[in-house]
């Protein structure tokens, strides 16, 4: 067993400046990480090249990562009100998103069996032309779209506290990746209802989980069970793609969601179990408790070997059946319009 841990000197340097909540110090959290995982052994770091130009442009304008290149090279500044990039940026952002590709190609040629990914910038907000919500390049996606161009088919399982409003985005209307999302709502970036399903051949390969603030640990479970394993089931993904994001930590400043570092372990092995034959490649988003980023990337780590890590303890009940039955009742009548 060899669980790849890949990461950069470069992340550190995008530099998003002072009193903005996606800092370099993240990583650091993120790093101490395996020395709680138990699973230490089977760690092994990766160092990523960065994307091609080709790469990313399977799911970014050309015109956009032109522009963002000779922002960031130009000593960048701000993109949105949440983005920023510096000079680092650029080449912080085509390293986190060539991490996917490269992991992928050495868990292809058997040298590895699964890969976390520690990279800044993260992704998942990016959309095709436009930075967003801390995110310049959406690197999952870039890997989600270099795998189905080689036919395989793409789970993308996205737990960070906010909607991945750019991967949804990238593949509403495709089928060939399967993207399901589990968040606060309302919340930023505000998509990510039920009723979002996708739409033309993409139809039905979608799936938004919009919870209540504080939902806990059981009521993700539930929900998933009932929600996303047939849709998982029916797609029989070759790969899963994880938007690790940790913010929907009890104790994450930016969200009001319930979870614990143990539930994101349990999280993982419940789409490790689910689809054991899916080879899986996590990608770091979101997370702004040091503690919390350590300890939940200590418990996805060891839930990738295999293992449960219980750093605290799970949390609790009840589960919110009635937001559960919603919920299904609202992406029910969505795929029957
Ligand atoms: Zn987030």
């Amino acid at each position: 067993m060899v669980i790849l841990f890949g990461t950069h000197p470069k992340f550190v340097e995008h530099d998003t400046g002072s009193l903005h909540p996606e800092t370099p110090e993240r990583l650091i959290a993120v790093k101490r990480g395996i020395q709680l995982s138990g699973v230490k052994e089977v760690i092994e770091d990766f160092i990523p090249e960065p994307a091609t130009l080709e790469q990313m442009s399977r799911v970014h304008e050309p015109s956009y990562l032109a522009a963002l290149e000779r922002f960031c090279l130009m000593g960048g500044g701000t993109l949105d009100p949440d983005t920023s990039a510096s000079m680092s940026s650029w080449e912080a952002a085509t390293l986190a998103a060539g991490a996917g590709i490269g992991a992928s190609a050495k868990i292809r040629a058997g040298e590895a069996d699964a890969a976390f990914l520690a990279v800044r910038p993260p992704g998942h907000h990016a959309v095709s032309d436009r930075a967003m919500g801390f995110c310049l390049v959406n690197n999952i996606a870039v890997l989600a779209a270099d795998l189905a161009s080689r036919g395989e088919r793409v789970l993308i399982y996205d737990f960070d506290a906010h909607h991945g409003n750019g991967s949804q985005e990238m593949f509403f209307e495709s089928s060939s990746v399967l993207y399901v999302s589990a968040h606060e709502y309302p919340l930023y970036p505000g998509t990510g209802r039920a009723r979002e399903v996708g739409r033309g051949e993409g139809k039905g390969y979608t799936v938004n989980l919009p919870f209540h603030a504080d939902t806990t640990g059981p009521s993700y479970l539930e929900a998933f069970d009932r929600v996303v394993a047939p849709c998982v089931e029916d797609f029989d993904p070759t790969w899963t793609l994880i938007s690790a994001g940790f913010d929907a930590h009890r104790k994450d400043p930016l969200t009001e969601m319930g979870l614990t570092s143990a539930d994101f372990g349990n999280l993982t092995l419940w789409v490790k179990n689910l689809v054991p034959h899916a080879k899986i490649v996590a990608f770091l988003e979101g997370g702004y408790d040091f503690a919390a980023l350590e300890q939940s990337t200590a418990a996805t780590l060891a839930a990738l070997a295999g293992e449960s890590l219980k750093p605290e303890p799970n949390s609790y009940g009840p589960i919110n059946f009635d937001m559960i039955k919603a919920l299904e009742e609202s992406r029910k009548r969505a795929l029957s319009e």
